[in-house]
């Protein structure tokens, strides 16, 4: 969750990111292999790529210039589920404000 790393991600994307890569996210950065780092970059690509194409992660009342909700947050598999059971190995979503300070949301059965 460094964000000296991972410039300019915003939390949910790294969230999402890190969730799909299977990676936990209260690693250091330097922890991780050159292979965990090419997935973890394909992953927020995808991430950012998918956002996009759904115009944007909109909560509450944001709208676009064109007055359209983003309906990215109906893809979203980790941030916003704490509690919930995860979408790949069923376990319970652990949310908590230990690596950062911000709201970080990951899934102790499968992300290490
Ligand atoms: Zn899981």
């Amino acid at each position: 969750m460094d964000q000296k790393r991972l410039a300019g991600v915003g939390n949910i994307y790294a969230n999402e990111a890190l969730w799909r890569a299977g990676i936990d996210p209260s690693r250091e950065a330097r922890s991780l292999s050159a292979e965990e780092l090419a997935v973890l970059r394909r992953e927020l690509q995808t991430v950012l790529t998918a956002s996009i194409a759904a115009r944007g992660t909109s909560f509450r009342d944001y709208r676009d210039a064109r007055g359209e909700r983003g309906s990215f947050v109906e893809q979203l598999a980790a941030y916003g589920r704490a509690g919930e059971p995860c979408l790949r190995c069923g376990r319970r979503l652990v949310g908590t404000h230990a690596v950062d300070g911000r709201s970080t949301v990951f899934c102790a059965g499968c992300q290490y």
